[in-house]
């Protein structure tokens, strides 16, 4: 089995969830099944030991794939939290929402002593999200090596927000 084949086969699809129209891509299967997550974890790994030094993931999935990854790595994993969940001195950057708009943080220091920073979340949907998530990182003195996503929705392009960024994926339609 390839590593694409693996996280289908532990990837549930729930039809408009959250809201009509949206295919939800449910890992939770995968984390429930440790030789497959461990298996996609070592692919992520396999592409970024020894060229990285912190791993950084977006609440909430993000911290679920990230903080196994640093550890497979043996380095640091930092939080990039949704706003008002971090103590001490924070960086902060707002973003769009299809309706509204949300801000996530980062801790003001996260990236003094680890400035190679792989980014990792389950799903590159419009891209808001990682995008946001590059801009907090840089103001935070971090630099991105790559960004890492289980899948990409190709569809809604958010690739083309993460300009002259690495972006690793499995695309589907
Ligand atoms: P975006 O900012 O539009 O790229 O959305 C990315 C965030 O929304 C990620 O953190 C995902 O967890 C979540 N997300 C967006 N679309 C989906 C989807 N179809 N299935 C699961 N999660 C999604």
């Amino acid at each position: 089995m390839t590593v694409a084949e693996t996280l289908a086969a532990h990837t549930a699809e729930v039809p408009d969830f959250p809201k009509a129209g949206v295919l939800f891509k449910d890992f939770n299967p995968l984390f429930a099944a440790p030789a497959a997550f461990a298996e996609v974890l070592e692919d992520i790994a396999g592409r970024w030991r020894g060229q990285v030094d912190v791993v950084a993931g977006v609440e909430a999935r993000g911290f679920i794939l990230g903080a196994p990854l640093a550890q497979r790595m043996d380095i640091g994993f930092v939080p990039i939290r949704k706003v008002g969940k971090l103590p001490g001195e924070t960086v902060s950057c707002e973003y769009d929402l299809e309706y509204g708009s949300a801000v996530v943080e980062v801790a003001a220091d996260a990236f003094a002593d680890a400035h190679r920073v792989l980014l990792v979340d389950d799903v590159l949907a419009t891209g808001g999200t990682a995008a946001a998530a590059c801009e907090l990182i840089e103001r935070a003195g971090g630099r991105i090596a790559g960004i890492e996503m289980l899948l990409e929705l190709r569809f809604l392009a958010g690739r083309d927000k993460l300009d002259g960024y690495v972006v690793n994926a499995i695309q589907v339609d």
